[in-house]
């Protein structure tokens, strides 16, 4: 016989009666362990310590009793059999403490049915226990979908609902009551989505979920999108018995990626697109204009003037004033055309599908003559005009990069040519555009290719006829020997930055030839330099100027800079820095072009200028225009008051040389005495010219 085994909690007095019913119990093959209490307490502490499968339990004892055993056993939430055996009882004793919840009764004089009881009750014990579990299961879930965030609606096949939970009414507005009855989805916008709904149901009745975001109604009218997920629920034999709809309210979300999308695409400021949107428009436009042989344009917008007003009056006029100009600029655009903030203030319009040049030219007129009139802010007129480049797809590109860089290239010449004004890209630009990539592409490794070359221009005393200094003028030598002029190639290499290592290529070169000139022919022989604003932006240029000077064993007075009105006017701390420095080492300032810029006076006090060179302009036109003659002797007058030698540059002819002389002009500079010479030639030329004893080094 299979040995079973069973664990026994007696509550009971009698040790001869637990012997009597383990000896039954051994009979049908039960291995039984047990434990034997009779007082409260200790059964208690024995449900609380051991697992058991049954109790069995006496009906009368000293200091405890079976009703008394069963209330502790209820109390402790136990499922096992509760079993009474005992003495004779009386029948409404038994029918008492079964009521009291006592699964069977036994006499133990017949012991007979101990064990079909026990084993009966151990099974029903089991059933129960299964069935609470899944009564508890079936609560969580119905607790689960109740106070679900998200709205669970459950059809019948023929999807006429049959529930809905709290949140459904609450999203929806539709009570409970109201929404049974009606079709699955009844709260649906289907204007708006029957071609979503109608794949909704073709994919649930095939028996597969589907899901989508759709618009609904609330019983407000008050719309709403939801995120709706839909499932068939199938029995055993794979019939659809329900659809289970959930559906979460994504409004927020939506409206949330509305506004990132508004945010990528809009600018804050004034609402127009910006740059993405700008270029997503402007590919439509080249697009269509292609398709139908028509023409795009593309103007850039760059107020003038717009820095002053930020930076005097702040950044909130300057705000209110772009949003002012956003509006005149509305006004002069069509309904098909598209305005964009680039950032700051440049704009973009974009005409798409233009006839011809005529309506371009209007738009951009009326521009210009709506920037004309002033800006009022706190009562005072501000004037900020607009500089326009025009860009048109296909003739000046066709692609957005390209026609935007055209455009912009159009705007700087506008902005060039005085502001206030529009300019076409044309071949000219683009030419221009073309010379200065290349040159700045050359530039870049210039040095290492030994292009570069000083030529130097003797400077004369017109009386002794003797050459004093010489100007050191750059070149850029090409491989067919010809040169490259340093106007067209200075203001690159400024705005690229590569001017530090050209700046510091000349000075090194400048030292080393005028020690040679010091060396072999005139000791005291001067050279000048022409030093670009930027390389005095440079912190440590003095520095290296010093350290050339040293090295080179050159006094600095023998060393002449030349600067231009514009690095006075525009003095920024690190210039400052290095033009102390460079007049405390003893080295000697001129002003260049002396007359073509604004500086005052005042300027001209700012540091211990030696020399005052009157720019080529003057000169060339002493003998025609009176007004250039008398300001030349002005000039002349005015820098000898303040201590200055002036060289008149440029001086091409005889009578320019005699009304300098008569107006006592210290030195003359120009082709009348000579070209910029090689310092082979410039070494010949000293000695030639400067026949006298020559004042040689040693
Ligand atoms: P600048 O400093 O005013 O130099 C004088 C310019 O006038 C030189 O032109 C010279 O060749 C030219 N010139 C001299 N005499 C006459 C004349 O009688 N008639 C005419 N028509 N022209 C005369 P260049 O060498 O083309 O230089 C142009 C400008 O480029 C210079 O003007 C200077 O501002 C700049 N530059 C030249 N070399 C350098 C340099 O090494 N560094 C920097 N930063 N700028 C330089
Ligand atoms: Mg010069
Ligand atoms: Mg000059």
């Amino acid at each position: 016989m299979e040995e079973k085994s069973l664990n026994i909690l007696f509550v009971e007095d009698s040790i001869d009666d637990v012997e009597l019913t383990l000896a039954e119990l051994k009979r049908f093959g039960y291995k039984v362990s047990f434990q034997r209490v009779e007082t409260e307490q200790r059964m208690q502490e024995s449900l609380v310590n051991r697992t058991w499968d049954v109790v069995i339990c006496d009906y009368k004892m000293p200091e405890f009793s079976a009703e008394q055993a069963l209330h502790v056993y209820y109390q402790n939430q136990i499922d096992i059999p509760f079993i009474i055996v005992s003495g004779v009882v009386e029948a409404e004793d038994v029918v008492y403490l079964l009521k009291q919840g006592a699964h069977d009764f036994l006499n133990k004089a017949s012991l007979a049915r101990l064990v079909p009881a026990i084993e009966r009750e151990m099974r029903e014990s089991t059933v129960r226990s299964e069935r609470r579990h899944a009564e508890e299961k079936v609560s969580i879930l119905s607790l689960a979908v109740e106070q679900s965030p998200v709205s669970v609606v459950i059809s019948n096949p023929n999807g006429i609902i049959e529930y809905v939970n709290p949140k459904f009414e609450e999203t929806t507005g539709y009570s409970n009551v109201e929404a049974v009855g009606n079709s699955l989805g009844f709260t649906i916008l289907h204007d708006a989505s029957s071609d979503s709904l109608h794949h909704l149901w073709e994919t649930v009745k095939r028996g597969e979920e589907w899901s989508g975001e759709l618009c609904s109604l609330h019983k407000s009218g008050q719309l709403f999108w939801e995120y709706i997920n839909v499932s068939p629920l199938k029995d055993d034999n794979n019939n659809v018995t329900h659809y289970i709809a959930i559906q979460e309210d994504v409004t927020a979300r939506r409206s949330y990626e509305e506004q990132l999308r508004r945010q990528a695409h809009y600018d804050d400021l004034t609402g127009l697109a910006n740059r993405v949107l700008m270029i997503d428009r402007m590919e439509l436009a080249i697009e269509t204009s292609l398709r139908n042989h028509q023409s795009a344009a593309l103007l850039c917008i760059d107020l003038d003037q717009f820095k002053n007003v930020n930076d005097t009056l702040g950044h909130s006029v300057g705000d209110n004033l772009l949003k002012e100009a956003v509006a005149r600029l509305a006004i002069c655009s069509r309904k098909s055309d598209t305005l964009a903030r680039m950032g700051g203030d440049e704009f973009v319009v974009i005409l798409p599908n233009i006839e011809n040049n005529l309506v371009v030219k209007e738009v951009a007129d009326r521009i210009i003559k709506e920037f004309s009139k002033p800006f009022v802010i706190d009562g005072a007129d501000h004037f900020v005009t607009a500089s326009i480049g025009i860009a048109q797809c296909p003739e000046n590109g066709q692609d957005h990069q390209v026609l935007l860089r055209n455009a912009d290239l159009a705007m700087y010449k506008a902005k060039e040519l005085g502001r206030n004004q529009y300019q076409f890209f044309t071949d000219e630009i683009n030419a221009k555009l073309k010379q200065r990539l290349f040159i700045e592409r050359a530039l870049r490794d210039i040095e290492y290719r030994d292009e570069l070359e000083l030529l130097y221009q003797p400077i004369i005393e017109p009386v002794s006829k003797n050459i004093v200094a010489c100007e050191a003028l750059l070149r850029w030598r090409q491989k067919d020997n010809s040169y490259i002029m340093p106007d067209k190639f200075i203001s690159i290499a400024e705005s690229s930055g590569l001017i530090k290592n050209v700046g510091e290529w000349i000075v090194k070169t400048a030292c080393k030839d005028i020690k040679a000139i010091h060396e072999n022919v005139d000791a005291s022989m001067k050279v000048a330099i022409n030093i670009s604003p930027k390389q005095l932006q440079v912190a440590g240029f003095s520095d290296f100027v010093a350290q050339q000077l040293t090295q080179h064993q050159i006094k600095p007075h023998l060393m002449e800079l030349e600067i231009t009105e514009s690095v006075l006017m525009n003095d920024m701390e690190e210039t400052n820095n290095n033009l102390q420095a460079l007049c405390k080492m003893g080295l000697h300032l001129s002003i260049d072009d002396f007359g073509t810029g604004y500086s005052s006076l005042a300027y001209l006090q700012k540091y211990p200028f030696n020399t005052l060179k009157i720019d080529r302009s003057f000169i060339s036109q002493i003998e025609d225009n009176k007004n250039n003659a008398k300001l030349t002797e002005t000039m002349i007058k005015m820098a000898h008051s303040l201590d200055m030698q002036v060289i008149a540059e440029g001086v091409e002819n005889k009578a320019q040389l005699d009304y300098l002389s008569v107006h006592k002009c210290d030195l003359i500079q120009g082709f009348l005495f000579s070209k910029p010479l090689t310092k082979e030639e410039l070494l010949v030329e000293i000695k030639r010219r400067n026949n006298k004893m020559l004042r040689l080094a040693k």
